[in-house]
């Protein structure tokens, strides 16, 4: 690859995203470990991330610093990696499987007429990208015929970069509004704000229409906060009311791959196993010991989640004392 190799990185709540480090590492696992490495990172207020991420490229960091980018807007943020696109006109460009990277990459890939290939899982010799299709029933390897591409990688699956050798050079940039923007994003709401984001977390514990209420959730709650987990949930649980569709798990809901899955009170639908199938250690709590859920478990507890969660949250509250 002669051309040098972009990462896009995201910002949220003020911090740089674990994601973007993996797709830093993605990029020296397609491109070998001594390839330029330049990235992007776009925001306001972010001189000390675009310092951060230096420490982890090597390569320079183009910082697009302005307050108009506090928060993603497509076109905003397109404009603002456009310039840098178009002089670089890298070989690769690699981002996060996110809603923002899903968004940008294939307008990145339009722009320069390369390929894409989405939701990488892992990077075989060859630069042949590993992906899950049919809701993750089955794998695919793709490699690009063009010489440029663009690269989505999901969250926890390929470990995040390491810190540089020597910290990379950042190179502020200067952003002008696209003359047909129509709207700014001011700010962003969560609805569920949970204390763990839940694409990212290393232990995920959901709910489904078992839990029975919104009340029924508490006790996942707990146990969240012991393991330092997110809660998340079927659509089931969702479309039942007892919580909001930001936590909702599977085809038409958010993607996790955490080390840890507890299912509690989960039948295991195909659309919601789609979401949670590739988790390292799935554990199950249903009271029917035929649920399909048993058939994805690494680990199952065929019991009321109304007993079983509390224990564990009592056992795993001794351990880690
Ligand atoms: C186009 C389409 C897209 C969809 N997308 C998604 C999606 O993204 N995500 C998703 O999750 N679903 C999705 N669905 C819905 C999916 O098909 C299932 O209906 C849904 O996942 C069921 O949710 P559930 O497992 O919580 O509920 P149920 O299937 O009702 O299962 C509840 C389970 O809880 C157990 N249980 C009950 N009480 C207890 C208790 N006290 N203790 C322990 N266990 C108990 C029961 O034995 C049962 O297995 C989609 C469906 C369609 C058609």
């Amino acid at each position: 690859m002669s051309n040098p190799i972009l990462v896009i990185a995201e910002v949220r709540g003020g911090k740089l995203r674990q994601v973007s480090l993996e797709a830093l590492q993605a990029a020296r696992i397609a491109a070998g470990e001594n390839a330029e490495i330049s990235s992007v990172i776009i925001g306001s207020g972010i001189t000390a991330l675009a310092g951060e991420l230096a420490g982890y490229t090597g390569g320079k960091v183009y910082a697009v610093d302005h307050p108009d980018l506090a928060s993603y807007n497509a076109p905003a943020y397109l404009q603002a990696v456009k310039g840098i696109v178009l002089e670089l006109q890298p070989n690769r460009v690699f981002l996060g499987h996110t809603a923002e990277g899903r968004d940008l990459a294939p307008q990145i890939a339009a722009l320069i007429g390369a390929g894409q290939i989405s939701d990488v899982i892992a990077i075989e010799p060859g630069e042949q990208y590993k992906r899950p299709i049919y809701a993750g029933k089955a794998f695919e390897e793709k490699r690009f015929l063009s010489s440029s591409g663009v690269v989505t990688v999901r969250p926890n699956n390929i470990p995040p970069a390491s810190a540089a050798d020597s910290p990379g050079e950042v190179v502020d940039r200067e952003y002008a509004p696209p003359g047909d923007l129509r709207s700014i994003v001011r700010d962003v709401v969560r609805k569920a704000g949970g204390k763990v984001d839940l694409a990212e977390a290393k232990i995920v514990i959901s709910g489904g229409r078992g839990v029975k209420s919104a009340d029924g959730f508490r006790p996942l709650e707990e146990l969240a906060d012991v393991l330092g987990a997110a809660v998340g949930a079927s659509r089931g649980a969702c479309d039942a009311g007892y919580c909001d569709y930001a936590l909702q798990i599977g085809q038409t809901g958010k993607v996790v791959t955490p080390e840890v899955y507890i299912a509690c009170g989960i039948s295991g639908a195909i659309q919601h196993l789609a979401g949670m199938s590739q988790s390292r250690v799935i554990i199950a709590v249903n009271k029917d010991p035929e649920a399909p859920i048993f058939k994805v478990a690494d680990y199952g507890i065929v019991g009321d989640l109304f007993e079983v969660v509390p224990l564990l949250t009592a056992e795993f509250r001794k351990v880690l004392a």
